[in-house]
């Protein structure tokens, strides 16, 4: 695979994606997107909400699905109600942690769970702040035990709140850094940090009355919704919510160009189901959105799904697979998550009904409180549903495909990215950067050149131009050598360019080449939107 840095340079050069603000230095973690990227994101998003959504037929049985289902959008607000964040948890444990490198002064962001592993003077240290060490993968606890008993502390079990906790390198479990890294001062204590942005609404507002937050996911507006759809419209169980906007992480790190973005889109599905179905759904769905990318160019070697183990899962889940790619910034065998799929229970929707719990009691699982007084208050409102036929009542379950629009582009970039031996136009081998692009995704769908600009060939170049625009993004080019034009195409993925030469001013033929085969062949001029159009599709 093609190293990043050609990637990133190709985006800048031909106008895909440009930092934020770069006349002023840029803006860490804010990206634009230029005239061909804003086709190729709009193209992704397009085909998500096609497929998912607009072509999806509520009558027929899809492969793999348990029942029919239908599927409606939704387009909800970016600021909401602040309560909205408490009681989705997000308020109290959307966080992050961080630590810095007291030498190198870099900052390493590690998440509460997981942990991560860390460089500094020349040491390999793992960091995490684990609420109860019980919860964590067993082999961060066989660590974290031996840790403890070097330090005198035998002990079976731990629970250590919010303490900090350095191990050494991996291959070496006898050699314990010890005490903590931050005691020998190679490391920062570790700071919490919540995530979302920030604001205030209203003119007169003070920080605390009129505080707010910008989303740090699409989620929230569909569950908060649910009722509305549901009284709105006629869907019945199962169906499934879907939007698609930008939400906003305040990352520690933003880093990988865009990958982590402090600004960024999802396509987020929430689907509802009855609760002796999600299993199924929740099968299919993770099943569905593999096959989705995969169809749209992703290959199998560079995509994969990982379940989350048992002891990774949060404790409303009863699965979730993580949709992965190997993508280029990455080392050698390692995956970042495209989409995330979770089997989600009632969860979100019992907490907007019923309410939270004071975190602080249990900081890693917030539950329900059915009966005491939750410390964030729900609406109140009933988001049951009752079955028609049945006439039972419960809350539905949920299965929730979230994707990121800017991670997929990312993907489907770095996947496009090919440079290959082709021949110029004195037959002489020549190293061509391409995009392959499956052509759903291709910014442009074709380019219209005339051989030459004389003799006629721009007017009828220029004509079916204006024709192939009238359905297609196309693109006419009159400067230059042929084989330039024919490179410049491909190097962002242009599927068919359609030259107009001394041959079409005689019988009305154009050419068509193939960006991937090379292949030319001759079409009528007329013929050549439905040509077009068909292989597009195809
Ligand atoms: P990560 O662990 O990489 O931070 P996450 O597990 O927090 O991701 P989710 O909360 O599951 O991510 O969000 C769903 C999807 O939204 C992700 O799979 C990803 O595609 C996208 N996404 C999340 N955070 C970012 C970000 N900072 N920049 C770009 N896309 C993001």
């Amino acid at each position: 695979m093609a190293s990043m840095e050609k990637i990133v340079s190709l985006c800048k050069r031909r106008g895909f994606m440009f930092q934020s603000s770069e006349i002023y230095g840029g803006f860490g973690g804010f990206w634009d997107y230029g005239p061909l990227g804003v086709e190729l994101k709009r193209n992704v998003k397009e085909a998500w909400w096609q497929d998912m959504i607009s072509s999806h037929n509520e009558l027929l049985l899809p492969e793999g699905a348990p029942a029919t289902y239908e599927m409606v959008g939704l387009d909800s607000t970016i600021i909401m109600h602040p309560q909205v964040w408490k009681c989705s948890g997000h308020y109290d444990l959307f966080h992050d942690y961080m630590v810095d490198c007291r030498q190198s002064k870099k900052r390493y962001r590690f998440d509460q769970v997981r942990g991560r592993w860390v460089e500094c003077k020349d040491q390999k240290i793992f960091v995490t702040t684990l609420a109860d060490i019980e919860e964590e993968d067993a082999e961060v606890q066989r660590r974290a035990l031996k840790f403890f008993k070097l330090r005198g502390k035998d002990a079976d079990r731990l629970s250590y709140d919010g303490d900090f906790m350095t191990l050494d390198a991996l291959d070496n479990m006898d050699q314990v850094l010890g005490p903590d890294a931050n005691e020998l001062g190679t490391l920062t204590e570790p700071r919490e940090f919540n995530l979302m942005f920030k604001t205030t609404v209203g003119a007169l507002s003070s920080e605390e009355d009129g505080a707010a937050y910008l989303r740090p996911e699409t989620a929230q507006g569909i569950f908060v919704n649910f009722k509305n759809v549901l009284d709105s419209t006629r869907v019945r169980l199962p169906f499934g919510i879907a939007q698609v906007g930008k939400s906003f992480r305040n990352e520690i790190t933003p880093r990988n160009f865009t990958f982590r973005s402090r600004e960024f889109e999802q396509m987020e599905i929430e689907f509802f189901c009855p609760p002796d179905q999600s299993q199924q759904w929740y099968r299919y769905w993770r099943d569905r959105r593999v096959a989705w990318y995969k169809e749209l160019g992703l290959s199998g070697d560079s995509i994969r799904m990982r379940e989350h183990h048992a002891e990774e899962l949060a404790h409303y889940s009863t699965g979730t697979a993580d949709i992965e790619y190997a993508f280029p910034f990455l080392a050698e065998g390692e995956f970042g998550e495209l989409e995330g799929v979770s089997h989600r229970g009632d969860f979100d929707l019992r907490s907007h009904m019923e309410g939270k719990l004071d975190p602080n009691t249990n900081p890693l699982t917030v539950e329900l409180n059915e009966d005491g007084k939750p410390r964030h208050r729900g609406s109140g409102r009933d988001l049951s549903y009752r079955d028609e036929a049945t006439n039972e009542k419960y809350i539905p379950h949920v299965v929730e495909p979230s994707a990121g629009a800017d991670r997929a582009t990312l993907a489907f970039l770095c996947e496009a990215y090919r440079e290959d031996e082709a021949p110029d136009e004195k037959g002489k081998m020549q190293t061509r950067t391409l995009l392959k692009f499956h052509p759903r995704l291709a910014p442009l769908k074709a380019a219209v050149f005339p051989l030459v600009k004389k003799d006629g060939m721009p007017e009828v170049a220029k004509e079916i131009y204006g024709e192939l625009k009238e359905n297609l993004a196309v693109f006419y080019d009159e400067k230059g050598a042929v084989g330039r034009r024919y490179r410049r195409q491909d190097e962002v993925g242009t599927p068919y360019c359609i030259t107009v030469d001394g041959q079409t001013m005689q019988d009305k033929t154009v050419t068509i080449r193939d960006r991937d085969s090379l292949e030319q062949w001759r079409v009528p001029m007329k013929e050549v939107s439905t040509e077009i159009q068909q292989r597009i599709r195809e």
